[in-house]
């Protein structure tokens, strides 16, 4: 196994379902309950690692009282970075907060492709979520044209750098975990069932860990972010991914859509815990 310093057992591990536009209100809390259900099957007394449930915004109150009392979490896709005002059709960091939604996802791929989010858009939501108490889930990754040119180092570190910019080590530490997590989610690899090869996603959040420990240099931060890696995770993927050092957990999509694709990712994810317990 890995070294303390950057294969921590008290970062957390995260395994966060994506669930994009899909799913009625009542097919999202169905969908909770059967992740709910499928988890307290289980044999008692063995670690689970962090659950996020990210269903759409109106979902998430449905969504929220589904999983009231169990280990899951719940996170937003989006949101605005300003507090209210005249925006119509937005949601509000202060509006999530208040229901007791906990994590909120920023520049998703998608919201970068088809929404026109930017590395600056970015910043400003993840420093509006640390403002309101919500772990932002800062996303990265290149398009397949930028690995195709050798530009896949260059791209991630633009992004988590200007994603970061004017957040200091204490809006970003806090005991037991980190307030920031990242997911490294190559474009070309989300939806489309090519998984980036595990070694290579390693090294990608590898290098993202470098880059904060750079940015935040002798802060003793980047070992305690979580870096997930995202982009056609499934069952068969999952044990490879979640034995790679600098991997500290799945964002999924299709794979979070049924509760029996989904809790054996769950399960990847404790037994990468479990693997800490015998390092
Ligand atoms: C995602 O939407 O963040 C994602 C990784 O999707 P998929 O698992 O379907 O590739």
């Amino acid at each position: 196994m890995g070294n303390d310093q950057t294969r921590d057992a008290k970062r957390k591990t995260i395994i966060a379902g994506n669930w994009k536009m899909n799913k009625t209100v009542s097919e999202a809390g169905a969908l909770a309950r059967s992740i709910v259900e499928g988890l307290a099957a289980e044999p008692k007394g063995e670690a689970l690692p962090e659950i996020v449930l990210c269903p759409t915004f109106v979902c998430l109150a449905e969504v929220l009282n589904q999983v009231k009392g169990s280990p899951c979490k719940v996170g937003a896709q989006n949101m605005d970075y300003r507090d209210s005002g005249a925006f119509t059709g937005e949601i509000a960091p202060p509006m999530l907060a208040a229901m007791q939604v906990q994590y909120v996802l920023i520049g998703h791929s998608e919201r970068r492709q088809f929404f026109g989010e930017t590395n600056d858009s970015v910043n400003l939501k993840v420093k509006a979520a640390l403002a309101h108490g919500l772990v932002p889930v800062m996303c990265v990754g290149e398009l397949l044209e930028q690995r195709e040119a050798g530009q896949t180092d260059d791209v991630v570190r633009q992004q988590v750098v200007a994603g970061l910019a004017e957040i200091s080590a204490e809006q970003i530490a806090q005991a037991g975990g980190a307030k920031v997590v990242i997911a490294y989610e190559p474009v070309w690899a989300i939806g489309t069932g090519k998984n980036c090869e595990s070694p290579e996603a390693n090294r990608v959040c590898g290098l993202i860990r470098g880059i904060i420990e750079e940015f935040y240099s002798g802060k003793n931060i980047a070992s305690s972010v979580s870096i997930l890696y995202g982009g056609s995770v499934k069952a068969s993927t999952i044990d490879e991914q979640m034995q790679q050092e600098h991997i500290d957990g799945a964002l999924v999509g299709g794979a979070s859509l049924k509760a029996e694709d989904f809790l054996p990712l769950i399960k990847g994810g404790a037994k990468r815990l479990k693997s800490f317990s015998h390092a």
